[in-house]
């Protein structure tokens, strides 16, 4: 009889997690909690308006490709476009960029307009891009937990490049020394943010998330991110998984220190392999009290969290493009009360994505699906209807300003998502979105790992564990995860 595994969750770890098993030959059931499958990655239509509640920028299909080829599944079905422009920024003091996926004109365009040598510039990007192929292989596709995984000739390869890694500098730190122009401080500083981040404390070593972006770049999936989550979970369904939406697992029963099974309100299921997709905080608080807490790891400082307000726009903004940027005249102190004050800013970076720039159908006819999102503190108990109505009013001056309107007048409808929300309806800790910040130089090894050094056949895939934030590194967590287990049945 087949070996039986369950994940819980069905965020794109635990789609991708149940594929390998699946693949692996296992019996697989994936319990969701909410009554949706893709966790964060989901979409709502409201009066005619298309929204991805969660992710917006999508990066590394590869990723996904390496699902379609595990199943034997056809990768061009998966349709998806690589973006003319990545990112269109607007500062404060009304400089715009417009950063094209072509590397060239992206470096005229930085060094033109924000007076940077390109030379420097080209040698930032390439440095961005040998660090992420000579870590990734290390860090990102593989277990940091498991000596054998790095006791191998990419290690070597990565230990010559120590130097290089400045280990002792902050992302601010480097990017300050690099560049003359606070302005492209501010934008590759940005990229904390990524996985949660603080860039006067996250390490330089992070200055390598910029690669896939600027050095390979970026793409939407033709119906927006949510084919990303329905693509994963329809490779699921093919290979046999079954779903169990609308069940919340409340326990992991546990038998002399090895997995027997999981229950939920309906009943007890037995299982010889789970697989957590939830926050891993949360799996130790919620559905194993009894077992010992790895506090080292999980007491880490939390990453940001996210306010959101998705508005139907009854008008176009030609000014806007897919993705856009609207700085804060100064970030550091808006970072400083993210992690530090842990109130909100008077001038926050927004971030505007409009899918329906390039995907018509995602909203009525001359109108517009906008998405704006500032970072936040995370969830302490803040009044968040008082804190959004002046947030709102903020973002509305701001953007009011950048486009000589009133953009409050032409809101058709409008949903919003707040750290309190993401607490609750993803189950993140905090309504942190990706666990743990990275903010210190060790903090890629204060993840927790994808499997239990105390409960045999428990392991983890999603953001809270490791390599850590976004979906590329999601997908890899629930691949190390099932490596491990495989190492853990070969032994
Ligand atoms: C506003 C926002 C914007 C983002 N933007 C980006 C972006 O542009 N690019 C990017 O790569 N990433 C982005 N992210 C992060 C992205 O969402 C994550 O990287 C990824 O989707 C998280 O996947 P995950 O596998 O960790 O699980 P999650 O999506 O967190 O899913 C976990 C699932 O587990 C379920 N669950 C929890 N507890 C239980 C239980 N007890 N029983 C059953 N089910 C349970 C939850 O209901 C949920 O469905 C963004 C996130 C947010 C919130």
């Amino acid at each position: 009889m087949n070996k039986h595994a369950i994940v819980i969750g069905s965020g794109i770890g635990g789609l991708a997690a149940s594929v390998r098993l699946a693949c692996e030959g296992y019996t697989v059931d994936v319990f969701e909690a909410n009554d949706f499958i893709g966790g964060k990655i989901n979409s709502k239509t409201i009066s005619g308006y298309r929204f991805d509640m969660g992710p917006s920028v999508f990066t590394g299909p590869e990723y996904i490709k390496e699902l379609f080829d595990l199943c034997g599944e056809d990768f061009s079905e998966f349709k998806y476009q690589k973006l003319h422009h990545s990112f269109h920024y607007f500062y404060d003091d009304g400089l715009q960029l417009s950063l094209s996926a072509d590397k060239e004109k992206l470096i005229d365009e930085l060094s033109e307009k924000l007076n940077e040598s390109k030379y420097v510039l080209k040698n930032y990007l390439e440095k961005a891009e040998l660090n992420y192929n000579l870590i990734s292989p290390l860090f990102i596709e593989k277990s940091l937990h498991r000596f054998k995984h790095l006791l191998n000739k990419t290690l070597l390869k990565a230990l010559i490049y120590i130097p290089k890694y400045k280990l002792n500098s902050t992302m601010n730190g480097e990017n300050a020394t690099t560049f003359k122009n606070p302005k492209t401080v501010q934008l590759f500083n940005r990229y904390a943010t990524y996985n949660g981040s603080n860039p006067y404390e996250a390490p330089a070593m992070l200055n390598m998330i910029q690669h896939l972006e600027m050095n390979v770049g970026v793409f939407l999936p033709e119906k927006g991110m949510v084919q990303i989550s329905e693509a994963v979970y329809h490779l699921a369904l093919k290979k046999g998984v079954k779903f169990h939406l609308n069940e919340a697992i409340t326990n992991i029963i546990i038998e002399n220190k090895k997995i027997k099974g999981v229950s939920s309100k309906k009943g007890n299921y037995l299982a010889d392999v789970v697989v957590s997709n939830m926050d891993v905080s949360l799996t130790y608080e919620k559905l194993m009290p009894e077992i010992k807490q790895p506090l080292k790891i999980l007491n880490q400082e939390k990453s940001s969290s996210a306010i959101v307000f998705y508005w139907g726009i009854k008008k176009e903004f030609k000014e806007l493009g897919l993705h856009n940027i609207l700085f804060s005249g100064d970030s550091e102190k808006e970072f400083n009360a993210i992690f530090k004050t842990k109130k909100q800013f008077n001038d926050p970076t927004i971030y505007i994505n409009i899918t329906s720039k390039e995907v018509k159908s995602d909203a009525p006819m001359n109108c517009e699906n906008w998405f704006v999102m500032i970072n936040s503190a995370i969830n302490t108990g803040q009044n968040w209807d008082e804190e959004l109505k002046n947030i709102k009013q903020r973002l509305v001056k701001k953007i009011n300003k950048l486009l000589n309107t009133t953009i409050e007048d032409y809101i058709e409808c409008e949903e919003i998502l707040h750290p309190g929300i993401i607490e609750k309806k993803y189950s993140g800790k905090f309504g942190s979105i990706y666990g743990n910040a990275s903010n210190n130089k060790y903090a890629a090894f204060y993840r927790h790992p994808n499997y239990s050094k105390e409960i045999k056949g428990l392991y983890f895939a999603g953001v809270t564990v490791h390599p850590g934030g976004g979906i590329p590194l999601a997908l890899n967590s629930a691949k190390i995860a099932v490596e491990c287990l495989q190492e853990d049945i070969r032994k």
